[in-house]
């Protein structure tokens, strides 16, 4: 056989990179936000048409280009930010990979006009799908303006999988007010479709926060501030009575990068400990500063992935520093300072075995396994179950005499998850939530069929206001919410007026039923081409459904088992978990 193996045309290998580095619009604003930042930009305008689909533009006043380096930005692996492998280890900038510029220059057209601070005259550059189509002087401002259009014109497939318009404003969102937040020194504005939407000048972080959260927000934090050998942590935690019912607010900056880590959330939510109400996420705006060599932030494409050398010690120091930072402002006013502030490591543990602090840390924690995060709480279900009593709940409607004899014996409640039951075929082991959830999504799907979810809750309109990036999410799924019964508009800005709920959502609990039909609404896969009302449906029916940890009585087991069996399909939760199983008389023989 002759030889087959060819080099791929740079053009091609970089639409192959494309697909890691800009998977949206909002990925490449962020890449032309952090270059900016990298060029030592202090004012950074970012402009975007049609949710970016159509038009983005960033413009900066950094150090700009020479007309050489101009047209080498696009090229692969052309980057002035580092020059050898041990440079790596070291990394003070936002961007080191070299890919950017040549990976948004394969996937859309590009136009950029550069100068830099010594010359009288700029460049202007532009490139579609990896060819140069012209390069001139021109005169423009010292700095970088870099215009991109028609993301994704030569890749259809990519651009019929964008999502929709509103989503992917909220993806923008999201990224433009992550790097905002980490440079309040430097000024930022985002204008959408002419309007602009942000506009936060330079200050500190405190002024970051509340230009872009709101004024409200300067009664809602407390600074946190550390300094130790291993790490240096600053910023801001949300008093736990506003902690949030999603998780949306949660940032953490390593060197100034926005980073997720389930880890270093958990350490924090851990040293909240019993201070937050069921099923809250505190607010946190957190900056640690870390030598870069102690990091490996190469793990992953997009970068919001990191190792840190030294996990443990950096668990412990910043659980020590929030519980300090909530004892300081009397939060917690019976926290023990003395054992909390004891967590300076000796600088002799760099580059020596990993050694655990001496600060009390959970050795058996591991943030991956499922029990450390479902902490049971009852989410206020009992007191539902006791005023169903005297007012029978909108949520078990089906009248007892209508059912058609099951023949389902029930014995009672186990581990407060599961209830045990037999009929003629064998034993059933009901799983409670799930088993609930299944009969709130058939019923609320039948209403919607009829269109029957009219009959709402009569409700004294809630004014709820929301993040910038919910309420995009929330004007999104609107039309579905309606839909489901919630009759929500939208008063303003972020502001939303709630003027009906569905049946079935407990009174005095509205707002926090909306917020988590949110939170995992945004959790739900967001590859599936499921529906969105059926999205929306299955976020409501898992939010308003019993939890685990609620004890049932015998009249509320045997109705949901009863209604259960009435289901269309017993078998499986709405998100396809097993709601029951089994076990025949065959099954039990084997036991034994
Ligand atoms: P990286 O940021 O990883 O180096 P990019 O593809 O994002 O890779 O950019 C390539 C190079 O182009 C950068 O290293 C920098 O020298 C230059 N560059 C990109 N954007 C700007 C800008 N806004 N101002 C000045 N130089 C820039
Ligand atoms: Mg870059």
């Amino acid at each position: 056989m002759s030889d087959i193996i060819k080099l791929l045309p740079d053009s091609v290998a970089n639409q192959i990179a494309a697909g890691e580095v800009i998977q949206r619009p909002a990925s490449a604003i962020k890449e032309l936000m952090e270059n900016a930042i990298d060029a030592g930009a202090v004012r950074i305008q970012v402009v975007v048409k049609d949710s970016g689909k159509s038009f983005m533009q960033v413009i900066d006043d950094g150090h700009g280009m020479s007309e050489t380096d101009a047209r080498l930005s696009f090229e692969r692996h052309a980057t002035s930010k580092i020059n050898q492998a041990n440079d790596l280890f070291a990394i003070r900038t936002m961007g080191f990979r070299g890919e950017a510029l040549a990976s948004i220059a394969a996937v859309a057209m590009v136009e950029m006009k550069t100068r830099l601070h010594s010359n009288d005259v700029g460049t202007e550059l532009e490139i579609a799908g990896s060819k140069v189509e012209l390069q001139q002087p021109t005169a423009c401002p010292i700095g970088t303006a870099i215009t991109i259009k028609n993301l994704f014109f030569n890749i259809p497939a990519r651009r019929n999988f964008l999502k929709s318009n509103a989503s992917e404003t909220r993806h923008i969102v999201e990224e433009f007010q992550r790097v905002a937040l980490a440079f309040p020194e430097k000024s930022f504005s985002l204008t959408q479709d002419g309007v602009q939407v942000f506009n936060l000048t330079a200050g500190n972080l405190k002024q970051r926060i509340t230009g872009i959260f709101g004024n409200g927000y300067n009664e809602r934090i407390v600074p946190i501030q550390e300094d130790t050998t291993i790490l240096k942590i600053e910023g801001y935690i949300g008093k736990p009575e506003f902690a949030k019912k999603t998780r949306g607010e949660q940032f953490l900056f390593v060197n100034r990068r926005f980073i997720k880590s389930s880890y270093i959330n958990h350490a924090i939510s851990d040293a909240f400990a019993d201070l937050l109400p069921p099923n809250t996420f505190p607010s946190y705006f957190l900056f640690i500063e870390i030598d870069p060599s102690k990091i490996d932030i190469n793990i992953h494409p997009t970068k919001t992935e990191i190792k840190f050398e030294d996990e443990k010690s950096i668990y412990a120091i910043i659980r020590a520093a929030t519980k300090r930072a909530l004892g300081k402002f009397s939060i917690t006013p019976s926290l023990d300072f003395d054992q909390e502030t004891a967590f300076n490591i000796p600088v002799s543990m760099y580059g020596t075995l990993p050694r655990q602090p001496e600060v009390k840390v959970d050795k058996s924690y591991n943030p991956f396994t499922a029990e450390n995060n479902a902490k049971k709480n009852t989410h206020g279900w009992e007191n539902l179950y006791i005023k169903s009593s005297d007012q029978p709940s909108d949520l078990f409607e089906v009248e007892p005499a209508s059912r058609p004899n099951q023949k389902i014996k029930i014995f009672g409640q186990f581990a407060l998850k599961y209830i045990l039951a037999c009929n003629s075929e064998g034993m059933l082991l009901i799983d409670q939530k799930r088993a609930h959830e299944r009969i709130l999504y058939e019923r609320h799907a039948k209403l919607l069929i009829q269109s029957a979810q009219a009959i709402q809750q009569d409700l004294f309109p809630i004014k709820i206001e929301f993040s910038t990036a919910d309420a995009h999410l929330i004007k999104e799924i609107e039309p579905e919410l309606k839909k489901i019964g919630f009759d929500i508009s939208e008063l303003g800005g972020t502001t939303f007026v709630l003027n009906g709920v569905p049946s079935g959502t407990e009174r005095g609990r509205e707002k926090y039923i909306l917020e988590a039909i949110l939170e995992s609404y945004k959790n739900q896969s967001t590859l599936s081409n499921d529906q969105q009302t059926e999205k929306i449906l299955r976020s409501f029916a898992s939010t308003i459904a019993i939890s685990y940890g609620v004890t049932l009585n015998m009249e509320e087991m045997d109705r949901i088992v009863h209604d259960l069996f009435e289901c269309d399909v017993k078998e499986w939760s709405p998100t396809g978990k097993k709601t029951f199983k089994l076990l025949t008389e065959q099954d039990l023989h084997s036991l034994f």
